[in-house]
């Protein structure tokens, strides 16, 4: 991904993930079209247990 693409924010997807490599940094929104959103659990009760997927590590 390129840093134009990364600083452009999808304004329908806020973020604070600084340490993800999709998010815009100078902004708190993620710079993808869309994200995968997961669980680790079996059976999800509370926020904690909900994950983004599409996370990548900058
Ligand atoms: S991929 Fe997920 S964790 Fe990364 S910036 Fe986007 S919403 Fe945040």
């Amino acid at each position: 991904m390129s840093m134009q693409e990364r600083n452009t924010p999808n304004r329908s997807i806020q973020c604070t993930v600084n340490s993800c490599a999709h998010h815009c940094q100078n902004e708190q929104f993620c710079a993808l079209d869309s994200i995968q959103v997961g669980t680790h659990e079996e059976h999800p009760t509370e926020v904690e247990c909900t994950d983004c997927m599409s996370f990548r590590v900058r």
